[in-house]
């Protein structure tokens, strides 16, 4: 049978996932802000832009401060991109800040400093993915979406496909996570959530916890006897020695010196390659995140 038409008979005969995840959400999820009622579609916004490279643990302080400097999109919008940069400290990915700054004043000039609700016209905002815009619209607005995350994706390649790991993203995905939503909205974005916290604290990448799981009398890979069908997860590029970490480097430099610019000579000048810092630099300012003038380097204006 062909791949796709097994697919989709996988999805016709997809068990009941919602009503178990949801039981099991309601007093399992972890406390975390961008949970908490009212907090409202800007702090989901910036927590989902926070939450796309970094863990929870390390974005939560960052997250605090962010919405207590900023409590709107107007407020970062009046705020310069160095700022921005300068705030986002050291959660890696700096590009995000920029991307964020922009975001917000799109949000002010388009949208008169409401972040929208439609799936479309998050996207049309800077930096805003697939994944954000539904994360957006469905948590902090309540509307009925698929949020498929990485960890959404290896509990449905487990317990709907019984594969050991999922394949690389693909609009697929959405399909599957649609496949076990519930029609009532609020119950739909309950179990969004729910397949999310699950990947993230029982149906882990190694050694998934399937003795709490309350997947685990339906999860197909279980009843396969967890057959090893390949791991398809890509590594992370290594940090130590990399571009990305000559890159921090050079931003932390800038961050530390506030509001003044460091002669590109005082740029991590001990970094131990010094065409890697070259090139660091070079792309940070590609990037928006830097800006040379006459010798010196500084966030951007
Ligand atoms: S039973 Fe185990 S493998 Fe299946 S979804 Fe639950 S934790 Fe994951």
């Amino acid at each position: 049978m062909p791949g796709l038409a097994r697919r989709r008979l996988r999805l016709e005969r997809v068990p009941d996932l919602a009503t178990p995840l949801v039981t099991w959400y309601r007093s399992n999820a972890r406390d975390l802000p961008w949970r908490r009622p009212g907090f409202g579609a800007w702090g989901t916004l910036v927590s989902e832009f926070m939450l796309q490279q970094t863990p929870v643990n390390r974005v939560i302080p960052h997250l605090d401060a962010w919405l207590e400097r900023w409590p709107t999109p107007n407020d970062l919008a009046a705020a310069t991109p160095a700022d921005a940069v300068r705030q986002w400290a050291n959660l890696g990915y700096p590009r995000r800040a920029l991307w964020l700054h922009r975001a917000a004043v799109e949000i002010r000039d388009l949208h008169d400093g409401v972040v929208p609700r439609d799936v479309d016209a998050l996207l049309a905002l800077t930096g805003i993915g697939d994944y954000t815009a539904r994360a957006v619209a469905v948590f902090a607005y309540g509307d009925r979406h698929s949020v498929v995350d990485t960890n959404t994706r290896r509990v449905l390649a487990r317990a709907v496909d019984g594969r050991s790991q999922p394949g690389p993203p693909s609009r697929r995905d959405l399909e599957a996570m649609a496949a076990i939503l519930p029609d009532e909205r609020a119950t739909a974005a309950v179990v969004n959530a729910a397949a999310m916290e699950l990947g993230a604290t029982v149906c882990v990448a190694r050694n998934p916890r399937c003795g709490v799981c309350p997947l685990s009398d339906r999860c197909a890979w279980r009843a396969a006897g967890y057959p090893d069908t390949g791991d398809e997860r890509r590594r992370q590029a290594r940090y130590e020695g990399s571009d990305r970490q000559a890159r921090g480097a050079v931003l932390k430099t800038l961050r530390d010196a506030g509001t003044h610019a460091v002669a590109l000579a005082h740029v991590v000048p001990d970094w131990p390659d010094a065409r890697q810092r070259d090139r660091a630099i070079d792309s940070l300012i590609a990037d928006g995140l830097a800006e040379a003038v006459e010798g010196m380097l500084r966030l951007p204006s």
